[in-house]
């Protein structure tokens, strides 16, 4: 039976995941959009979440969002992208900045998410141990190989702007082709060199957090199969596919129980 504590959480459960990671030595966070939602930034799958509201380009979120569709529909892509993706002005929330405090105290080896709005960074995690599994739109490159120029966000938003409406696609300045965020979209592979460092920071990991996701998106969520310990925690607002074999779970916003 779960306790309740004065602020509602499940209390001893969150006073269980504390000692967990206050006594750990190489734990992994596994995370997702529901990371970065109490910045302020939608998630896909949670009632308010791209794939429950209108688009506003006219193909749902999740088709948007794909290989084929950048390259067919460049205007309504960047159009979606630029208004329902790029937060540049989102700041770090209690989460983000707990798992900064528990790498600099050397219990975190590794932060594993799917997110691409780089909050985990802005709150001071070393950017070599935060693994990005679906890229970041901090990153833009020039899809012309023999280019290969790249792009900051800052950049990338300047020239979208200066698009007349309807032409904002962003194109490279040194030789004209479109530019594409390094972010992974449907259809795409994953970085291999990312997937073998998550796999193996997992494996070796003492403690997995699983947090903030729906474990929705493959093959991201099958790297919880590398886990061989025995003190697994899911924190998640709804369900997870990872709820039954987990060690524990809350069910609880990660602002709050991060929060300690
Ligand atoms: P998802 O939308 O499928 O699932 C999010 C989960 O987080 C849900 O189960 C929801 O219940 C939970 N959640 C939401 N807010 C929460 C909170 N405050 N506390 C605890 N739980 C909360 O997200 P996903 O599994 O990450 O998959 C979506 C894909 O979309 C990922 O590949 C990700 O890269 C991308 N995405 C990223 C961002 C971002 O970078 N912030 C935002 C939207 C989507």
């Amino acid at each position: 039976m779960l306790d309740s504590c004065e602020n509602g959480l499940h209390g001893q459960d969150v006073l269980t995941l504390r000692g967990w990671l206050d006594h750990a030595g190489r734990a992994v966070f596994f995370g997702g959009a529901g990371v970065s939602t109490e910045s302020g930034i939608p998630d896909f799958r949670s009632s308010t979440g791209l794939y429950r509201t209108a688009s506003g380009v006219g193909y749902p979120a999740e088709t948007v969002v794909s290989h084929d569709f950048f390259w067919e529909h460049p205007e309504d892509f960047w159009k979606f992208y630029m208004t329902r993706m790029v937060f540049p002005d989102a700041r770090p929330n209690a989460c983000h900045r707990k798992l900064a405090e528990l790498a600099r105290q050397g219990r975190l080896a590794a932060i594993v998410t799917q997110n691409i709005d780089g909050l985990h960074q802005k709150a001071g995690s070393d950017p070599g141990s935060v693994l990005e599994l679906h890229g970041a739109v901090a990153r833009n490159s020039c899809t012309n190989r023999a280019c290969g120029a790249r792009y900051t966000l800052a950049e990338v938003v300047a020239l979208y702007r200066a698009g007349e409406e309807g032409r904002r696609a962003p194109r490279c300045p040194v030789c004209g082709a479109p530019i594409k965020p390094d972010v992974v979209l449907y259809g795409e592979a994953l970085d291999e060199s990312v997937m073998l460092r998550a796999a193996a920071a997992i494996e070796q990991a003492d403690v997995v957090v699983v947090a903030g996701t729906s474990l929705a998106v493959w093959p991201a969520a099958g790297l919880l199969g590398y886990y061989r310990g025995s003190r697994l925690a899911v924190v998640n607002l709804s369900a997870t596919p990872a709820d039954p074999s987990a060690d524990l779970v809350i069910h609880e916003k990660l602002g709050e129980v991060f929060s300690w």
